[in-house]
């Protein structure tokens, strides 16, 4: 066990544009930024059922979204800095 894959979905590798497409720009889903801000300056934007969604009262919420990137658009309105999260808003996590 090598721990994490987040490219790896439901055991078939499927390019990672397609996998993460699939999982995250379908369909509409909400959108919460985290009030605090990461060590690398990000303040994090996640969907519900995250393991990293931060607790209700350090979180914002932006609204229901076809994909994450209208959810950082809307983040970055409140906090300059704002980054998909790398596991679940993987398609909009730079760097
Ligand atoms: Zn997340």
């Amino acid at each position: 066990m090598t721990g994490r894959h987040p490219n790896n979905f439901n055991g078939q590798c499927l390019p990672k544009s397609v996998a993460l497409y699939l999982l995250s720009d379908l369909y509409m889903g909400y959108y919460y930024v985290n009030k605090n801000i990461q060590k690398n300056g990000d303040h994090e934007v996640h969907k519900p059922g995250c393991s990293f969604m931060p607790k209700s009262e350090n979180r914002m919420f932006l609204g229901e979204f076809p994909g994450c990137r209208g959810a950082v658009v809307e983040a970055k309105k409140y906090y300059l800095q704002s980054n998909g999260c790398y596991y679940c808003c993987n398609t909009c996590h730079t760097q």
